[in-house]
């Protein structure tokens, strides 16, 4: 039987990449750091808890990382824990880069002493090519992170080529661009948005508070894009990958998509915060996914029209439980 190590695994696409390989007949063991309240809810949501054997451990503890290797002894180590939101990286840049940065070869070096044979996936971000060098985003596009998270991402990509590199390592990076999931944390611009139209529709708040409106990303669906990981690492060689969809949509044109399936028109409700403006803008991001759809036979499937739905459609059903659980029904 094939065992991977998570980390991240209570992550956005932690959740989703465990029931992926859950459903491929994986082993599946997920780090997990030690917090004061429980932060297994989308495994939860996804049904999986009690699949999914979870370690203890941490990112920045080198020993800690050993320790969760000897006991699962994986063939697959995905590498997805990280600090990801890239407005907090301005707030918290060294913890940002000791967990984002540093943490990916720490978990390099307790891969290079416990079994070398392991494959391993970096999670590698579109923000790496921050204030874009090309229209379109490929794996040969020069890199300009924009940001804390973007730089120290870069070095989370560059040492995953190394370890290829230097050490002929089975070493691959996923660059992959924005992708969401009714499982996106609520910090990020689509989730804030449907949730806020889940609410506004439901009467519970009246106004959106957004920053620059006017950036423009290239969305996927994540229960796409953690296929796209697994192919990477069943591949002979490491290699890396841009994963996107090759289409990019304003942060407004998404609000108006999300608002409309609910028959408001977002325009009575978004309110231009500078709260939310970033001191480094990514204004654009558009990738191509050539090699991927080439090499790997990976499609991105779902629109972002479905996309944004479906996470309405989950914002409203949790918003009703929220409503029916302080009605006592
Ligand atoms: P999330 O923020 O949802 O998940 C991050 C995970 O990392 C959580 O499980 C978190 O644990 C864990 N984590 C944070 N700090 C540590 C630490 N010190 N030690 C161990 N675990 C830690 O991210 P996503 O699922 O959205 O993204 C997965 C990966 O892909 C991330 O590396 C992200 O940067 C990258 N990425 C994401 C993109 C996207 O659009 N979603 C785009 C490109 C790259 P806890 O729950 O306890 O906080
Ligand atoms: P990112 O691409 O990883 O930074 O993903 P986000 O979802 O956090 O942000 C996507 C874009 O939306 C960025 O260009 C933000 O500046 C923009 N944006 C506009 N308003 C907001 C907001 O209120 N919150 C967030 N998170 N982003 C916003």
């Amino acid at each position: 039987m094939k065992a991977a190590l998570i980390t991240g695994i209570t992550g956005q696409d932690g959740a989703y990449l465990a029931r992926l390989l859950l459903n491929k007949g994986y082993k599946v063991y997920g780090l997990i750091a030690r917090r004061s309240t429980d932060t297994t809810w989308r495994l939860d949501y996804l049904n999986i808890k009690n699949e999914v054997d979870l370690i203890e451990g941490d990112m920045t503890d080198l020993s800690s990382l050993i320790r969760a290797l000897n006991f699962s002894k994986p063939t697959e180590v995905y590498n997805l824990a990280a600090q990801s939101f890239v407005g907090t990286s301005w707030e918290q840049p060294v913890l940002t880069a000791n967990v984002t940065a540093v943490g990916v070869v720490n978990l390099l070096e307790a891969i290079r002493l416990t079994n070398p044979a392991i494959r391993f996936y970096q999670a590698s971000t579109s923000e790496m090519f921050g204030l874009i060098q090309e229209p379109m985003q490929s794996e040969s596009t020069p890199f300009y992170p924009r940001s804390p998270y973007g730089v120290a991402k870069l070095y989370g990509h560059w040492i995953t080529v190394n370890y290829r590199e230097s050490f002929g390592m089975h070493t691959s990076s996923g660059i992959l661009f924005n992708h969401e999931s009714p499982l996106r944390g609520i910090e990020f611009v689509t989730r804030k948005v449907t949730d806020a139209a889940a609410r506004i529709k439901s009467g519970l708040q009246s106004e959106l508070r957004l920053g620059n409106i006017d950036a423009k990303r290239d969305w996927g669906f994540a229960g796409d894009y953690v296929e796209a990981m697994w192919l990477m690492t069943q591949q002979e060689v490491g290699d890396d990958y841009v994963v996107a969809t090759g289409k990019t949509t304003t942060v407004r044109e998404m609000c108006d998509i999300a608002f409309s399936y609910l028959d408001l028109d977002y325009q009575d409700y978004v309110v231009i915060d500078p709260k939310f403006y970033r001191p480094a803008e990514v204004e654009v991001l558009l990738g191509d996914p050539t090699k991927a759809i080439t090499k790997l036979n990976w499609e991105p499937e779902t629109s972002l029209n479905d996309l944004v739905r479906m996470m309405v459609d989950a914002d409203l059903q949790r918003v009703k439980q929220e409503v029916s659980l302080v009605a006592g029904v």
